[in-house]
């Protein structure tokens, strides 16, 4: 905390007149300044992104869109939100952004209003499989009023492209279903999406494509991996993960039509007023993302990922698909110790301060409350300025975790060495240009 002045001072003023809730800021500034963060969608916002959030841009209504709003006094409110856009749209080379989602779930949900009507058909890869729960799980909005039907991943062990899209198959079940709209784009996928492969299967099956990029915009913003366009016909992303924004939605388009009956179906039909310090925040962090050090940034979160991939097979763990190309990875559990569950280890490393989630892998035998895999991902600690050989040391703290089987002792031990190493790595600071 005092490493930003800023939240120091904040700090300072809320505790002023409400010291039960300072104590809590206390508490959370500290807890992600001493441990490891290694949730793939999590990552730091710079101390700009997090502070533009707190500022008079929350106390205005500007229901609508720029120089179409519902409540007056929204002058400058339109000028942050053209900025954001234009940022948006300069940062993924494409024609329309709409910046007012409150959430990558509350783009897909308007998407869903925007394309399709109740009981249609779209396609996407399931959520145990690495998709996401608004991809048409039974109990989100997408699976209970549209219908979902799922394409698979390659199952053959004996297939180079094991646990990887199988894309033979996903043309054979939206041949099959029709689908009026397909998803790719995930939450637990390690390996690079082949846009224009979807392409072909929407154009053969008469679909609209969406790429939903919430976990790799960061990678998409600087060429590190693929560009959903000109292949979809829509895109929707979340802005806090890679991206490095605050949280948030965010949805783009080529298409003028597409563009109308996203923005209709946000606003009225989903939201009311925008969070207008967010897009403000939103602004700010595009214009980050467009400097040449974010390019660095991103390119580094890659190769932390392969490092942490490849020591982490070093200690005797299987990486589904044989290891990632992009920011994450699905550790699998089992081939390290036959009864090692992803709800044992994700308990275990959070006690030694390592912060991960536990992750179904594919087939995996056991529930989603219990799991065999864990994911990882390196994007929060690539803000924080550590390499590919931190991220052996980091895959060194993670055995030790294993080893000690839920021991306190050795569990306190490693907790020491993973306090030394954030100390190392401080937070990014106010003024300075983080993780690159
Ligand atoms: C994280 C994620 C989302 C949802 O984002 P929220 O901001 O949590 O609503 C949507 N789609 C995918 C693929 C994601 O990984």
């Amino acid at each position: 905390m005092a490493n930003d002045p800023i939240t120091a001072s904040v700090h300072d003023l809320i505790n002023s007149t409400d010291p039960e809730a300072a104590k809590l800021l206390t508490l959370e500034g500290d807890r992600q300044e001493t441990t490891l963060e290694l949730i793939a969608s999590e990552n730091h916002a710079s101390p700009t992104v997090m502070h533009a959030m707190g500022t008079c841009f929350t106390n205005k209504y500007a229901e609508g869109y720029p120089g179409a709003r519902y409540y007056g006094g929204c002058e400058h409110h339109d000028e942050v939100e053209r900025l954001a856009q234009d940022r948006a749209k300069e940062l993924f080379g494409c024609a329309h952004a709409n910046v007012q989602p409150h959430s990558g779930a509350q783009a897909n949900a308007a998407l869903f209003l925007a394309l399709l009507k109740p009981g249609e058909t779209f396609a996407s890869l399931e959520l145990s499989d690495g998709g996401h729960l608004s991809h048409g799980l039974k109990v989100n909005m997408s699976g209970k009023w549209f219908s979902p039907v799922h394409y698979p991943l390659i199952r053959d062990e004996a297939s180079s492209g094991f646990e990887t899209i199988d894309y033979d198959e996903a043309e054979r079940v939206c041949m099959e279903h029709k689908p009026k709209l397909i998803m790719c784009g995930y939450s637990a996928y390690p390996r690079v999406i082949d846009f224009a492969r979807f392409r072909a299967i929407a154009d053969k099956c008469g679909a609209l494509l969406h790429a939903d990029i919430a976990h790799i915009a960061g990678l998409v913003a600087t060429g590190v991996h693929p560009s959903p366009f000109p292949h979809c016909d829509v895109v929707t992303t979340t802005t806090h993960k890679t991206l490095r924004g605050p949280r948030g939605g965010l949805f783009l388009t080529n298409d003028d039509e597409m563009a109308k009956k996203f923005n209709r179906a946000l606003f009225p039909g989903m939201q009311g007023g925008p969070l207008m310090h967010v897009i403000f925040a939103k602004a700010i962090a595009f214009g980050e993302a467009l400097k040449p050090e974010f390019k660095s940034y991103q390119q580094q979160v890659v190769a932390n990922a392969r490092a942490l991939a490849e020591a982490m097979i070093g200690c005797g763990y299987r990486i589904t698909s044989g290891g990632t190309d992009n920011h994450l990875m699905l550790v699998d559990l089992q081939t390290r110790d036959a009864d090692l569950t992803g709800a044992d280890a994700e308990k275990w490393l959070e006690q030694a301060g390592i912060i991960t989630n536990k992750n179904g892998i594919p087939n995996d035998p056991r529930p989603p409350k219990l799991t065999s895999g864990l994911r990882l991902g390196t994007p929060a600690l690539t803000t924080r300025g550590m390499g590919e050989t931190e991220m052996a040391e980091v895959a060194g703290l993670i055995d030790r975790v294993m080893d000690a089987r839920g021991d306190d002792a050795k569990l306190a031990a490693v907790r020491e060495d993973v306090r030394a190493l954030c100390a190392r790595f401080p937070l990014p600071s106010v003024g300075s240009t983080v993780g690159a």
